[in-house]
């Protein structure tokens, strides 16, 4: 329960106070409730269902008496935003409450979204808005449950507290849960304010509590170098196969750890888009979604470069230019997969290439497409597949190719269908599903969200009750514009 949570602090007991963090009293928000709680998320710290009903919860994760062993912290952090450095930014409205560590001896950081202000608000007012409370919630399991690495969302806290962001909307806060809050601007913080010994005692704690097998290495800090770099590109390959845009992938927003990290304006892509650009506010499409592949380069390019005080720049050069490799490798096997394509054979190039041309130029949508092409039988009409496209010449073309392809595989159909629909997913969080909770939730019925959190811990079974989930996006949807206020 939550009164005998173990907490172990290791933040706050292994670096400084001021240096790293500050500490801070959570400002609770007017009349707190409970919007939604998530059994899955709450598994990970022991927390049986039934905890959502405890006063000793609410009052103790929603900030308004903090357990006496959490020890609330604003971590210290810097990092680029939109290309250009920003030296001062830090945890200006979420602050790590504590870390527990769970029967499996995991550690898991609790983090409260919007809990007030802290010395790093800057211009902003400390609090999180209902809407985005919900968007990360949803966003960050619905990716965790497609096999992408994510924090998880824990619950929801909604309140009569009016927060005025392009419009009067309403406070609110999300606990997060993730095996770390550090992230690439963490590195560069003291990196750039020239606090070597720091950025050490940083850099040696990140090694001892994710990546404890580099301590034994020749170059503990190139191994870890290496392994964030694999991680952040296998990631985002993951991303692009899955038609996830991120949306603000700013160095303060990369996980260490190569989680999905910071839920602003992402979205999921609907109809197939190469250079779909999720946040309004992003101009110039430096994170449309074509670009995530080499802006995580970039980034990790950020973070090599606050290493050099302690490893060759040779050696940071050469493992940063594994990047390309790591990423390659991971999106084509993926991509493959999604193709039901085991065997290797030399036209697959040529077939994928030619299939994202198809994609591009007629634009269906993406997950019905994979979906779709799942079920397809070599030689049989392609009927739901063809509702998809309205050029059906170019179509045709290509799933022809495509049939004589799949013929050539030894893996029985059954199999290579099972295998097919174990990637290519029946239910995501479609922008105007999540708008569709958020409106309703708004009117204060939270069913929805409770709903697609159910829906979307599934998304590869067929769930017939909820067919209507995973349809495509109606014409409506394409109005919803979402930016980086949140
Ligand atoms: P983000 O765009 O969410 O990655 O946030 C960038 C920086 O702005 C971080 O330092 C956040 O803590 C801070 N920030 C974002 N929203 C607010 C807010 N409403 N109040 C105070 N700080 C904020
Ligand atoms: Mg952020
Ligand atoms: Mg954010």
């Amino acid at each position: 329960s939550t009164n005998e949570l173990p907490f172990d602090n290791s933040f706050v007991t292994s670096l400084s106070e001021k240096t790293f963090f500050q500490r801070i009293t959570p400002t609770p928000l007017q009349s707190t409730h409970l919007v939604s709680f998530n059994p899955r998320a709450a598994a990970l710290i022991d927390l049986s269902p039934a905890e959502q009903y405890r006063a000793e919860f609410i009052k103790a994760f929603s900030g308004q008496s903090p357990l006496t062993r959490m020890d609330p912290i604003a971590m210290v952090y810097s990092g680029h935003q939109f290309g250009s450095y920003n030296p001062q930014l830090g945890d200006g409205r979420g602050l790590l409450l504590g870390e527990v560590l769970n029967k499996q001896q995991e550690r898991w950081d609790i983090h409260l979204k919007g809990a007030g202000l802290t010395p790093f608000s800057r211009d902003g007012d400390g609090r999180a808005v209902l809407r985005s409370t919900i968007r990360e919630y949803l966003g960050s399991e619905a990716l965790y449950h497609l096999g992408i690495p994510s924090t998880r969302g824990l619950c929801i806290f909604g309140s009569d507290e009016a927060v005025y962001r392009e419009k009067v909307e309403s406070g609110a806060a999300l606990i997060r849960l993730a095996q770390s809050h550090i992230r690439f601007g963490t590195f560069e913080y003291f990196y750039y304010t020239q606090q070597h010994d720091a950025l050490k005692k940083l850099a040696d704690y990140v090694i001892q509590r994710h990546f404890s097998d580099a301590i034994e290495q020749e170059s503990p800090y190139v191994y870890f170098f290496h392994q964030v770099i694999r991680k952040t590109a296998e990631l985002v390959a993951k991303w692009q196969a899955f038609g996830f845009a991120h949306g603000v992938m700013n160095t303060d927003n990369m996980s260490i750890i190569g989680e999905t990290f910071d839920f602003g304006p992402f979205g999921f892509l609907d109809n197939f888009d190469a250079s779909y650009i999720c946040n309004h506010s992003d101009y110039q499409g430096r994170y449309a979604f074509n670009q995530q592949p080499s802006i995580a380069y970039w980034n990790c390019s950020c973070l090599g470069q606050t290493l050099l005080p302690f490893a060759q720049a040779e050696d940071i050069k050469s493992t940063l230019s594994k990047f390309p490799d790591y990423f390659f490798q991971h999106y084509d096997a993926l991509i493959k997969k999604k193709l039901g394509f085991f065997e290797k054979k030399t036209t697959d190039e040529s077939l994928i290439t030619d299939l994202f041309q198809l994609l591009q130029d007629q634009q269906p949508d993406y997950t019905l497409f994979f979906r779709y092409l799942s079920d397809y039988q070599p030689y049989q009409e392609p009927k739901k597949l063809k509702t998809l496209f309205h050029d059906t010449k170019q179509f045709d073309e290509w799933i022809t190719r495509y049939a004589t392809r799949l013929l050539t595989e030894k893996t029985s159909e059954q199999k290579r269908v099972s295998i097919m629909k174990s990637v290519n997913p029946k239910y995501i969080l479609r922008n105007y599903l999540a708008q569709i909770a958020i409106e309703k939730a708004e009117q204060e019925d939270f069913g929805e969200i409770d709903k697609l959190l159910k829906i979307l811990s599934h998304p590869f079974d067929e769930q017939p009750e909820f067919e209507a989930y995973a349809k495509q996006a109606p014409e409506w949807s394409k109005a919803i514009q979402i930016s980086c206020s949140s």
